[in-house]
Formats: structure tokens, C-alpha cells, sequence
């Protein structure tokens, strides 16, 4: 037992996680495990969870850490990044169990850091590009609020643990993404 490695991408909304994690996982033949596109699929094709999760999305607030947490369990890999899990402390504490039973090695926990102004501008950018319901204005300062109070308490979380790195978001995705490989060393 013992050898499966996990990378984990943090950071609020807008960040750029998901464009760093789906090119990080490419290169290293990593899984790439999203719990926002795994759910928005779900909404798109109107299947039960799909329809259970939809409003709330579409408010910008949490899916409750019961139905995330039974998503990872069926979706784990051996090479794991995780693209916007953990989001809350239960969901932190699950994953450290998890890693544990599953004898997986954190790699690292990257902190994609992006000034807010710069987050909300990503965001309405990204509504016109892609047409995500809940790029709107409102939705968006929720998120980034429901990210202040229930995500941001993770970064200090995986410092005490000593994993956390932390990354200058802003400048060309090429820029951000040879910080996050430096970060990590790998
Ligand atoms: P994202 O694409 O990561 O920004 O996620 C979009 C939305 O999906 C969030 O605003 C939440 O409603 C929901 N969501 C995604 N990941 C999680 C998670 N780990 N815990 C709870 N809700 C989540």
C-alpha cells in the first residue's frame, strides 16, 4: 500500500484552479478530480443529484459535504488532483482519512492567490466566454463570500500541517502554471 499521490488546488473562485489543475493533470498523467464539473455535468444532464444541487449552485452556495464527499469516494484515483475540494473543514478532515486509508501521498496543497477585483473581473469574462449560470454579479460576491468564511479557514489548516504553497496567481497562465511546478517540485 502506499502508492498513490494526490495534489490539491485551493483558492477562491476565479482563481484559475481549474485551468492550472486540468493542464498539471495532463502533463503528469494525473486524474483531474473537480467537484464543480463533475456537478455541473450532473445539472446538465437533469439527473437527481443534478436537479438537487442546481438552486443551490445557482445562489453560489455549498453543496452539502455528504453528497461531495460520496462524489470523491466514487471518483478517487490513485494519481489525484483535486480542483476545488476541500471547501470546508469536514470536507479537509474527510480527505485527510481518506488519503490515509487509501495510502495516498500529499504532494502538496497549492494556494492559487488572486486579489479580489481581479477574481470578479475573471468571473463576469468568463460568463460571457462560457455561460455559466452562476458567473453573474450577484452569485459571484457570494461565492467569493461563502469562500471567506467556510474555504479560507483551510489555508491555515495546511499550513500547520506544513503542506501549503502558496502561488502568485496573476500574470500569463504560462507564468502561474512554472510557479505551481516550482512550488511543488515536481
Ligand atoms: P466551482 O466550479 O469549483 O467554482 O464550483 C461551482 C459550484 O459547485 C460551487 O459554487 C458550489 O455550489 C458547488 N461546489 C463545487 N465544489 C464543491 C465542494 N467541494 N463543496 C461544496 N460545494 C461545491
Amino acid at each position: 500500500m502506499g502508492v498513490g499521490e494526490a495534489v490539491i488546488f485551493l483558492g477562491p473562485p476565479g482563481a484559475g484552479k481549474g485551468t492550472q489543475a486540468a493542464r498539471l493533470s495532463a502533463e503528469l498523467g494525473f486524474k483531474k478530480l473537480s467537484t464543480g464539473d463533475i456537478l455541473r455535468d450532473n445539472v446538465a444532464r437533469g439527473t437527481p443529484l443534478g436537479r438537487q444541487v442546481k438552486p443551490i449552485m445557482d445562489r453560489g452556495d455549498l453543496v452539502p459535504d455528504e453528497l461531495i464527499l460520496a462524489l470523491i469516494r466514487e471518483e478517487l484515483a490513485e494519481r489525484v488532483i483535486f480542483d476545488g475540494f476541500p471547501r470546508t473543514l469536514p470536507q479537509a478532515e474527510a480527505l485527510d482519512r481518506l488519503l490515509e486509508e487509501t495510502g495516498t501521498r500529499l504532494l502538496g496543497v497549492v494556494l492559487v492567490d488572486v486579489p479580489e477585483e481581479e477574481l470578479v473581473r475573471r468571473m463576469l469574462k468568463r460568463a460571457e466566454l462560457e455561460g455559466r449560470s452562476d458567473d453573474n454579479e450577484e452569485t459571484i460576491r457570494r461565492r467569493l463570500e461563502v469562500y471567506r468564511e467556510k474555504t479560507e479557514p483551510l489555508i491555515q489548516y495546511y499550513e500547520k500541517k506544513g503542506v501549503l504553497q502558496r502561488v502568485d496567481g496573476l500574470g500569463t497562465p504560462d507564468e502561474v502554471y512554472a510557479r505551481i511546478r516550482a512550488a511543488l517540485g515536481i
